[in-house]
């Protein structure tokens, strides 16, 4: 095996934590990874999967050449690259004539890199005229996004990973943090060994290993977070924690919200979240005392169908206690994907536009649409992820195109996605591992570039930009994905727009990011001081980073003002509604979804390296040991696996760290590991009525024992 002989800095392409990485490679083939030592994330630290990403890159397992067919039931036949774009530009633009612009849809990826974002946002709405745009980022934390802005005004997480370090207390809610960001949790650790006086307090219906450094764990029942969070304000009240000063000088809606919050009594509270008053009451203590407060948060709050409500609740606490815009404090989104942040920033949501911009506001699509030089930009509401499936599968989406995700794995009510993309009549998927369950029903496979194959940029969960570099050529005739949306434009354009000049005439990443960073100029996430170069001189940056600073922004909201109209923060007075699906008789257990530790996503990547099945082997059903007893059963038992939508066979195992009544699955784990076809074909489509994210969380389930012959 050669050597490796250089070195690339660049990112992981993994969790929200935007560690750093070290890619050795020989030029040709990667050979091995390290963390970066002068990487602000991570300082050379490295979790199971990031220090792994070398192992992952089986050939095997790649889309090589783009592939297409002409019919459904054909097998797919390898093409050339004109081929198969000029093919794809005219169902596109026969499907738009023939149907109108939203007949055809894109549904993308937190995997994509900002620039890859940006040239598919510039695609749909300039070029083809729709809406129809949306990402996974849609399952994963469109509920922050509006925490954010209805609370705060922007959708900004205020806080540094610093922060993290030198908070006095802690709220990990909805996170399982040493699995799902692992080297932030590492950092947690760190901190308090050497500061054992900070206090931790987690938030989990399950006791996950993120709770071995809690000081509190308060194991609420699935789903009532708004109702916790409404009784650690009353109590704050009741006892006077709270920031009188603040509240009058930098907030609004602070009477609505106490009138609200008035009945959220402990004992009411207990009695919702099955915990007990004194844990309660010990949790706002620990929170009203403190110094400084910050709490983090991920998928246990936001994908709910009442995930909106849980954001703005969380975030009351801190507008309650002033503990916003200084050192160790304020509200924290952890964000799941690598590039989550840069989705929301480039518009990347249905219902957004580039620079945090919104697609329904008038005064937003004109300035977008005379930026990019169109007439305008479409009026029409896009679909967020569910309802774009639906729409694809009742027909009225006819052409979609699926970039970096695996919607066949990961959307709730799998079963649902499978129909409509079966019946789809044309459907372009660009992707970097065939294996995947959506790859089966691409009439046209595209082969794209994956890690360490491209250029670019990510924003990390403490809006921290760093520069993607590519260390080797991809594999074959795979592209970056930039390249194959632009190079897809160009063919369309004579078709929609002929005679006018191209709108996608970029050579590289660069000249899309310096597009794009034009459209955040004044706005609250301005980053158009930064470019790949200026990445290049300074290490990564936190936005805002307008043009002419020289260096990036660790916190905001420390002057008090907050982007909304009045300069106040916004107190939101959201009652609490229990999670849609409840036990009953036929299904009497709640089925709660998350992550292993080693494994990501639909295991398109981890999924190739053995290493990575060290820790968990196989897919099994966590039950507690009375759930267990009661059904007569034993762990290593297979049990058929049923909700409302469909039923899987698999083990059981006896899980102590879950409480009677519940039940708990991994989510990676799909079709080519399960008997059925993956974990979310049990899921419900429910989702939050602002947000629009599904609600991946509480599902009403039962088992029955599977008798081998
Ligand atoms: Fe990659 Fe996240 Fe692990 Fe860092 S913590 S190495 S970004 S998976």
């Amino acid at each position: 095996m050669n050597q490796p002989t250089q070195t690339t800095a660049s990112t992981c392409c993994y969790c929200g934590v935007g560690c750093g990485v070290l890619i050795e490679h020989d030029g040709e083939t990667i050979r091995g990874v390290q963390g970066d030592p002068d990487h602000p994330a991570n300082y050379g630290r490295l979790c199971s999967k990031g220090s792994t990403l070398h192992l992952t890159g089986d050939l095997a397992a790649r889309a090589l050449y783009p592939e297409l067919r002409l019919g459904k039931g054909l097998a797919r036949a390898r093409t050339d690259w004109d081929g198969a774009l000029d093919h794809a530009a005219a169902v596109f633009a026969e499907t738009i004539r023939e149907h109108g612009p939203d007949s055809v849809a894109f549904y993308i990826s937190g995997q994509l890199l900002t620039e890859d974002y940006y040239a598919f946002n510039k695609l749909a709405r300039a070029l083809v005229g729709t809406n129809n745009i949306d990402s996974n980022s849609r399952l994963c934390m469109s509920s922050a996004v509006v925490g954010y802005k209805r609370s705060l005004g922007a959708d900004a997480p205020p806080c540094s990973y610093e922060d993290i370090e030198q908070s006095d207390c802690l709220l990990i809610a909805g996170s399982n943090m040493a699995y799902a960001h692992p080297v932030l949790f590492r950092r947690l650790e760190a901190a308090k060994a050497s500061r054992p006086e900070m206090k931790i307090i987690v938030v989990d219906p399950r006791r996950t290993d993120t709770c071995e450094l809690a000081d509190l764990h308060l194991a609420i029942l699935p789903g009532t977070d708004v109702a916790l969070l409404h009784g650690i304000l009353h109590i704050l009240l009741w006892e006077g924690w709270i920031d009188r000063a603040f509240i009058d000088a930098h907030t609004e809606g602070f009477d609505a919200l106490k009138k609200l919050v008035h009945a959220y009594t402990p004992a009411a509270v207990a009695d919702i979240c099955g915990i007990s008053v004194d844990s309660l009451q010990s949790c706002a203590e620990l929170i009203g005392k403190a110094p400084s407060f910050l709490s983090l948060w991920c998928m246990g709050l936001n994908q709910s169908s009442a995930g909106s409500a849980k954001n703005s609740a969380l975030i009351n606490l801190h507008l309650a206690t002033g503990q916003i815009g200084r050192v160790g404090a304020g509200p924290f989104s952890l964000t799941g994907q690598p590039n989550a942040m840069g989705g929301r920033e480039t518009g990347s949501l249905s219902n957004l536009l580039p620079g945090h911009r919104e697609a329904g506001n008038a005064a937003h699509r004109a300035e977008v649409a005379g930026y990019w030089g169109v007439d305008g930009l479409p009026e029409q509401p896009g679909l967020s992820a569910i309802e774009l499936f639906e729409a694809v599968r009742v027909g009225k989406i006819k052409a979609l195109w699926i970039a970096c995700t695996n919607p066949a794995q990961s959307m709730p009510d799998q079963t649902r996605i499978h129909e409509a993309l079966s019946t789809c009549p044309f459907v372009v998927v660009q992707e970097a591992f065939f294996t995947t369950e959506t790859c089966r029903y691409a009439d046209l496979l595209l082969p794209a570039a994956t890690w360490g194959e491209k250029e670019g940029s990510v924003t990390n969960s403490e809006r921290r930009i760093s520069h993607v570099r590519r260390a080797v050529p991809a594999p074959a005739e795979a592209r970056p994905d930039w390249a194959i949306v632009c190079d897809f434009a160009r063919r369309l354009e004579p078709q929609l727009r002929p005679g006018l000049p191209s709108l996608f005439d970029f050579s590289n990443p660069a000249a899309l990011f310096e597009e794009y960073k034009q459209l955040t100029a004044g706005r609250d996430l301005d980053l158009s001081g930064i470019s790949h170069a200026l990445l290049d001189d300074l290490g990564p940056q936190q936005w805002p980073f307008p043009a002419g600073a020289t260096r990036g922004t660790p916190r905001l909201y420390g002057d008090g003002v907050f982007p909304t109209p009045s300069g106040r923060a916004q107190f939101v007075a959201d009652p609490y509604r229990a999670a849609q699906e409840q036990r009953e008789a036929r299904y009497p257990l709640t089925l709660n979804t998350g992550r292993l530790r080693d494994q990501w996503h639909g295991m398109s990547r981890t999924g190739t390296a053995a290493q990575l099945f060290g820790h968990v082997e196989e897919a099994a059903l966590s039950l507690h040991p009375d759930e267990l007893q009661r059904r007569r059963l034993a762990s290593g038992d297979l049990v058929k696996l049923r909700s409302r939508r469909g039923s899987l066979i698999l083990p059981v195992q006896a899980d102590e760290a879950i409480r009677p009544g519940q039940a708990f699955l991994p989510m990676h784990w799909g079709d080519r590991f399960l008997k059925g076809l993956g974990t979310n074909v049990l899921t419900l489509p429910a989702f939050d009525p602002l947000s629009k994210q599904p609600e991946l969380k509480h599902a009403g389930v039962e088992v029955d024992k599977v008798e081998l012959p």
